[in-house]
C-alpha cells in the first residue's frame, strides 16, 4: 500500500495537481461551497475521518490553493485539530484562527506552494526558458503565485 507521502508525490509530479483525484486517493472529503467573503476554506474532522471545504465564491486558483493550504494543516497537524479551523487566507488582518498559530500558517503556506509548484519540476521546467505565463498554466497557478513561487526559489531576480 502507498504511503500518504507517496500518493501526495504521485500526483505533485504530474502537473496541474489534480486536487479532486489527490483527495479521493487519501479518503479525505472535499467540497466547493459559498462561504462568507474573506473566508477561503476550512477544515474539520468528521465522524468518518476529515473535511476540506473550500469557498467557490473565489477563483479556481484561489480554491487550489486553499485546498493545498487546508492539505498541509491535514498531513502536518491534524492531530491538533479539535473543533477545526477556518482560514481567512487573502486576508492578512485576519488569519490565523484557532488552533493554530502563525507558524502553522508560514508553514502550510510553503507547503501548498510546494505541492502546487514543486521546486524540483519548477527548477527543470524553468531551464527550458518557458514563459511566466506558460510556467502558470502548466501548474495552473496564478501568475502572480508563480512570481512568487520563482522568486522564493531564487529562480528571478528582484
Ligand atoms: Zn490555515
Amino acid at each position: 500500500m502507498m504511503s500518504e507521502m507517496e500518493i501526495v508525490r504521485k500526483y505533485m509530479y504530474q502537473p496541474p495537481l489534480e486536487i479532486d483525484k489527490l483527495f479521493a486517493d487519501l479518503d479525505i472529503g472535499y467540497k466547493k461551497v459559498p462561504m462568507k467573503s474573506h473566508e477561503s476554506g476550512r477544515i474539520e474532522k468528521t465522524p468518518g475521518g476529515f473535511l476540506i471545504t473550500v469557498n467557490s465564491s473565489e477563483g479556481e486558483q484561489r480554491q487550489r490553493f486553499t485546498a493545498a493550504h487546508e492539505l498541509a494543516h491535514y498531513l502536518l497537524h491534524r492531530d491538533m485539530l479539535n473543533n477545526g479551523h477556518l482560514d481567512r487566507l487573502f486576508d492578512d488582518s485576519e488569519n490565523p484562527s484557532d488552533p493554530f498559530t502563525p507558524a502553522h500558517e508560514v508553514q502550510a503556506n510553503r507547503f501548498a506552494a510546494e505541492l502546487l509548484m514543486p521546486e524540483l519540476l519548477l527548477k527543470h521546467k524553468h531551464e527550458e526558458n518557458i514563459s511566466l505565463k506558460d510556467l502558470a498554466k502548466t501548474f495552473n497557478v496564478s501568475k502572480a503565485a508563480m512570481k512568487v513561487r520563482l522568486r522564493s526559489l531564487g529562480l528571478v531576480e528582484e
